[in-house]
């Protein structure tokens, strides 16, 4: 262990169970492997950590993340950097067109600051019931179950809920009754917040896909957004560069707004796969609000969400 590394700060019998320690603005993050342990263990090593963090100047705030075994289900999250990138029309564009490769997808809408699925998946206003105190993931016309903080609460009413409440939010949308499907698409609120901890924490996903705009300050949040999944031993299966190159449709001329083929480069730098580019295109933001994602289709606006699915399907398989 180097000198500078934080698990330095904790005693050797500890720092053995901290996968990573990184303490930055303040904040710190400690990432448990807590496979095996029982509760008390759990709590024990939370509040050792906790009290021995707490007390060093440079830390405000500690947060401790068991990371669980992976369960049968698999778990794909779609992450961002931050709020406003495509990260939810990526997500139910990825859950159609994986559908389509013959996986049983369902879609959790975990974004509980901004649920924007029941108007993408064109089932807005239909409320899941619960049977067995747990809910019954709602059908949507494009044919993907859901279950969506947007279809529990008032919208704008979950904008103040932190720590457990949101953690408490996600459990009720993961530990539905998913029946038969396999593959659980999970459209995370943007950034490395609460949910982000609880769902490393309860539900270690299979892998992350990125999503990104191509200005450098999306990217930044990007990448840190997948550094604490790679922390928590997720891999990033990679990034998606959306509102890339904006056809206009008036004269056809492509320009670049947002710029063009960041994604792709910083991918590189930081050394993880490059998974496509989304157009920037007004069809997409029409569909999406009439509940006709583009993927639905066969035309050249589907095709980068195909291609994308077949590479996230591709990285699935290969995990055996
Ligand atoms: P996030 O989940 O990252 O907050 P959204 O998926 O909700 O972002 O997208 C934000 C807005 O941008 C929505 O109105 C959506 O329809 C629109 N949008 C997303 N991707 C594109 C795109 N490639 N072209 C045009 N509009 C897009």
């Amino acid at each position: 262990m180097s000198s500078t590394d934080p698990k330095a700060l904790l005693p050797d019998s500890l720092a053995a169970r901290v996968s990573t320690l990184t303490i930055k603005e303040g904040r710190a993050i400690a990432i448990v492997d807590a496979a095996g342990l029982g509760q008390q263990e759990r709590d024990d090593i939370e509040r050792a950590i906790t009290d021995i963090l707490g007390q060093r100047e440079e830390v405000s705030e500690t947060r401790v993340v068991m990371t669980a075994e992976r369960t049968q289900r698999r778990i794909i999250a779609v992450g961002s950097g931050k709020g406003g990138v495509g990260k939810s029309t990526l997500t139910a564009n990825l859950a159609i067109a994986m559908a389509r490769r013959r996986r049983k997808v369902g879609l959790v809408d975990a974004d509980i600051y901004g649920p924007s699925q029941p108007v993408i998946l064109g089932n807005q206003g239909s409320k899941p019931v619960a049977r067995d105190k747990k809910l019954e993931p709602v059908d949507s016309p494009v044919g993907i179950p859901v279950l969506s903080m947007g279809h529990l609460v008032e919208p704008g009413r979950a904008l103040a809920w932190r720590g457990p409440m949101a953690g408490n939010a996600l459990a009720q949308l993961i530990d539905a009754h998913w029946g038969d499907v396999d593959t659980l698409l999970v459209d995370l609120p943007p950034g490395t917040g609460d949910v982000q901890l609880t769902m490393l924490q309860r539900y270690k996903p299979m892998g992350a896909v990125l999503v990104s705009t191509p200005q450098d300050l999306a990217l930044i949040d990007a990448a840190r957004a997948g550094q604490l999944f790679d922390q928590a031993g997720v891999p990033v299966i990679g990034l998606v560069e959306n509102m890339a190159g904006y056809a206009c449709p008036h004269c056809g001329e492509v320009s670049d707004p947002f710029g063009r083929g960041g994604v792709e480069t910083a991918a590189g730098r930081l050394d993880l796969p490059f998974l496509g580019r989304i157009p920037l295109d007004l069809a997409i933001r029409e569909g999406s609000d009439r509940g006709q994602p583009p993927a639905c289709g066969e035309d050249a606006l589907a095709a980068p969400f195909h291609d994308i699915a077949a590479k996230v399907d591709a990285w699935i398989r290969a995990q055996g």
